[in-house]
């Protein structure tokens, strides 16, 4: 083998060029990404580069001469169109066309629009890349008011960082609570009560939304159905969700439903094609985790296989949010929940950790508020499915450092 090919130049591709080195492998590597942009990290961009306290250069995952050191033949900003796996080759927008030995897709996502219309409006903005980032960038001295639609983590990591910048913002969810795809009542809840803290405006259960852009100004009105009231925004932010960019892996005839099929070694429907990141299917949750830990981890696993070494894929998923001085982490997976006992364990500064525990009071779901230590214990619980006792973890007074297996 002599030729990798890898599909997307962000955090699953660089981590894969990465295990392949390290495990010695010597042949070509070549990242084929659309952005001008290659191996940064995306999380910063809704937190400390919309706070100003970040620049995008210092958002690089590996110090450049690092990245050298992997020596990666790197096409950028080249787009995949086409990957012929009877002849192992891919071809670019820049009518190029690369042999591979085996190819790994990364192609992560993209940010969603609802209303295609709505992309076509000057001061309608989503984030998803340093484009993105640079053109909001560019408004916010001019901003006052901001008007975000969607309530997940993305949509209330900006509604913190706008407000914290002293920007008047109003949120709008179509659900009846914030990030319900993720979390119990009580954790929206308590996201909502801490954006109204910071007079974050949220409004609930706005199912039907339309935009309308101002031909004199470019300000965007929001119109809510069945509300007499529209409001007009300097710039309204869509935090709708995700488009998982699988359509490559679709026209080539691999297997894929969300997202590309995956086996527990990253795998897909052709032995000789991997797939990473925000992009692959969990292969046991049988959704995709987009999160920053998940596209390393996976990037790494897709790598090993590569070279023969079958380390199956079995981190449990974990994420994190920044909201104002929160720091929110997430570990497990949200399927289930409404079966799972909770159990709040409030600390003296008014933090709170939110466990799930199965039926056989282990530990499936947990979120953590300001609170490392917690989340690195639950970790150990998890992985040694340890049952666990509900009046232990709710008692502030009892150190969760003693509990030990049954
Ligand atoms: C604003 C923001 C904040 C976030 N915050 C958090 C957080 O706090 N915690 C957390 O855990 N996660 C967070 N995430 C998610 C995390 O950043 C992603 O899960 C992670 O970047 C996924 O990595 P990836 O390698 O799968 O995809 P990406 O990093 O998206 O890289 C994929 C690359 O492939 C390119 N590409 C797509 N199609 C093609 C093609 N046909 N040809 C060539 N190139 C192509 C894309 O343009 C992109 O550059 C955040 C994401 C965003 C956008």
């Amino acid at each position: 083998m002599n030729q990798i090919v890898v599909i997307g130049a962000g955090q699953a591709a660089i981590w894969a060029a990465k295990t392949l080195r390290s495990e010695g492998y010597a042949g070509r590597i070549t990242i084929i990404g659309d952005e001008n942009h290659a191996f940064y990290e995306r999380p910063p961009l809704s937190k400390q580069v919309l706070l100003g306290e970040a620049t995008h250069e210092s958002l690089k995952i590996f110090k450049d001469e690092v990245v050298d050191e992997f020596n990666i033949e790197l096409l950028k900003p080249v787009k995949v169109t086409h990957i012929d796996r009877q002849n192992k080759t891919v071809y670019t927008n820049t009518d190029q066309a690369i042999p591979y030995d085996k190819l790994l897709i990364a192609t992560g996502s993209k940010a969603k629009i609802p209303v295609k219309e709505w992309s076509s409006f000057h001061n309608v903005v989503s984030l998803r890349n340093i484009e993105d980032s640079l053109r909001i960038e560019e408004k916010l001295n001019h901003i006052k008011k901001v008007g975000i639609i969607g309530g997940g983590w993305i949509g209330l990591e900006v509604a913190a960082s706008l407000s914290k910048r002293n920007i008047d913002v109003t949120l709008y969810e179509m659900n009846d609570r914030l990030c319900a795809r993720s979390v119990s009542r009580e954790v929206s809840d308590y996201l909502l009560a801490l954006h109204e803290q910071h007079d974050v405006h949220i409004r609930l259960s706005c199912k039907h939304l339309d935009l309308n852009q101002s031909d004199e100004d470019q300000s965007v009105k929001i119109y809510v159905s069945n509300d007499t009231d529209t409001a007009v925004y300097d710039l309204v932010f869509l935090g709708t969700g995700a488009h998982i960019n699988k359509e490559i892996a679709e026209v080539s005839g691999l297997e894929t439903s969300d997202g590309i099929v995956v086996n527990e070694y990253c795998q897909t429907s052709d032995p000789d094609v991997y797939a990473a990141g925000d992009v692959a299917i969990h292969p046991s949750l049988g959704f995709c985790i987009q999160s920053w830990s998940n596209a390393q981890h996976q990037g790494v696993i897709a790598a090993q296989s590569m070279l023969s070494q079958q380390v199956p894929y079995e981190e449990t998923p974990w994420l994190w949010s920044d909201q104002y001085d929160k720091n929110i982490q997430i570990l497990g997976s949200p399927v289930d929940i409404d079966h799972c006992q909770l159990v709040v364990r409030a600390d003296k500064e008014g933090d709170h950790c939110f466990f799930y525990l199965d039926q056989e009071k282990k530990l499936h779901y947990l979120v953590a508020v300001n609170n490392n230590k917690i989340v690195k214990m639950a970790k150990r619980w998890i992985k040694a499915e340890w049952p666990l006792d509900p009046d232990m973890l709710k008692d502030q007074s009892f150190n969760l450092m003693k509990i030990k297996p049954k």
